[in-house]
């Protein structure tokens, strides 16, 4: 069913070229100038005829080239620094399932097409075809000769319609002029705004060159970066405006616009920058999207039956959403709830947590099931809660700064621990203490 859909859309396409084409020439023009060949004539429709048959041409090759498929059996080069980059930063080279087998960069999987495509760009259905890597040279040129075309044919039309208004002589079309001169309006105007809209869109990403996919991908990397989810990354195949053109329309200008067989295999495709390793893994993928993939990740079992699933606490005594958030304001304000100013060097308060620690109270399996917790010199302490697991005992400033000492003091030669002395072991300095009045007194009172 879909291949005789994308037939008729084809035979569709075909017949509103050739309509808008032929009925203008042979129903409003060749009637304008008097059914009679002559040099005028032919100088308005040989241009005319050249830009239609350039349509059609482009037309036929974006229909028939293949846009490029994967080598059966093609797998990225493990062996070369890039291959080892493209494991390391993507965890794992690209890979389709459907095809079962590698992906080549910028290669997507067409569902219409049911394979995937080299440097997929989209799958159109005025073609039948997926606009790839071979064929989105003939594409680009269709889409430049349709809007070339269409624009001369309005010009031309309409130039009919003046003369026919504004002529000394008395030129009225006749009827069946008339009627194919609206119908000409009708289907020439929209297709022109609709393909001028979509070639504006598509010299645009030929000029920087990114495939609609790409665009796409882009829009999701600026929305990672912007939730600082991810480094921002420069989209790498952009290699300057006149190279990203020469890569689909050919090396020499003069034949930009004459279709021409796209150069190069489709595997491999140069970047801006091929020192940056992250040139070779676009689109750069949400590291918190698909967590169970990480091949890294290794589910271990909690040690203590106390604590719920992977050693986290009693989900009950975890803080809700709401007080994370109340505590995460109160973090930035710098202050806590007691209105304490936290101390950014040790020891630290308790909802302090160093730049770039991101681990939450699950993330931290509590050492083991008896009360030696306590004895830990973290400053968030756990507690056992008989069968309902751990919760987190705060502690005061105070008891923090003893325990911080403490531990500091337990490496033997590390400090220069002051002792005062004993108040017995210095005599001398004993009426230190005494008030100059008294023992001025005292003094007096010897003498006497
Ligand atoms: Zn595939
Ligand atoms: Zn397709």
């Amino acid at each position: 069913m879909g291949r005789i859909l994308g037939r008729l859309f084809v035979c569709g396409t075909l017949l509103l070229i050739t309509f808008i084409g032929y009925s203008s020439q042979i129903f409003v023009i060749w009637p304008w100038y008097g059914h009679e060949l002559s040099v005028e004539l032919l100088t308005l429709l040989i241009p005319f005829n050249a830009l239609l048959g350039m349509v059609l041409w482009n037309y036929y090759l974006v229909v028939t080239t293949d846009p490029g498929r994967v080598p059966r059996e093609w797998q990225p080069n493990f062996q070369s620094e890039e291959g080892y980059e493209v494991k390391k930063l993507t965890r794992g080279p690209r890979y389709c399932r459907t095809c079962e087998n590698y992906k080549p960069p910028r290669a997507h999987h067409c569902r219409q097409c049911k394979r995937c495509v080299l440097r997929m760009d989209h799958h159109c259905p005025w073609v039948n075809n997926c606009v790839g890597h071979f064929n989105y040279g003939y594409f680009i040129r269709f889409l430049f000769y349709v809007d070339m075309a269409c624009t001369y044919h309005l010009i031309m039309v309409t130039r009919r319609v003046m003369s026919a208004t504004s002529s000394k002589f008395w030129d009225e079309p006749s009827y069946t002029e008339l009627i194919f001169i609206i119908l000409n309006y009708t289907f020439c105007g929209p297709v022109l705004l609709a393909v001028g809209g979509f070639s504006i869109y598509h010299f645009n990403a030929l000029l920087k060159n990114t495939t609609t996919i790409e665009g796409w991908e882009k829009d999701k990397v600026a929305t990672l970066v912007r939730r600082g989810k991810i480094q921002d990354i420069k989209f790498p195949y952009h290699i300057g405006t006149r190279k990203n053109i020469e890569a689909v329309l050919g090396a020499n200008a003069w034949l930009w616009c004459w279709p021409t067989k796209t150069s190069g295999s489709g595997l491999k495709y140069p970047v801006a920058d091929p020192t940056d390793p992250r040139a070779e893994s676009w689109p750069p993928k949400d590291p918190h999207a698909y967590p169970s993939a990480d091949p890294n990740h290794v589910f271990t079992l909690p040690e203590s039956p106390w604590t719920y699933e992977n050693g986290s606490l009693n989900p009950n005594l975890q803080p809700s959403n709401l007080t994370r958030r109340a505590s995460s304001s109160r973090r930035r304000r710098g202050h806590t709830k007691d209105g304490q100013v936290i101390s950014s060097v040790p020891p630290y308060h308790p909802d302090y947590r160093p730049p770039g620690d991101d681990e939450d109270f699950s993330d931290s399996p509590p050492a083991s099931e008896t009360s030696t917790l306590a004895e830990e010199s973290q400053p968030r302490r756990l507690v056992r809660r008989g069968s309902e697991g751990y919760e987190v005992h705060a502690i005061d400033r105070e008891g923090m700064l003893q325990e911080y000492v403490t531990s500091q003091m337990r490496e033997p030669g590390r400090y220069n621990v002051y002792m005062p002395d004993s108040p017995s072991a210095s005599e001398d300095e004993e009426d230190e203490d005494v008030p100059l009045a008294t023992r001025v007194e005292s003094w007096r009172n010897e003498a006497a």
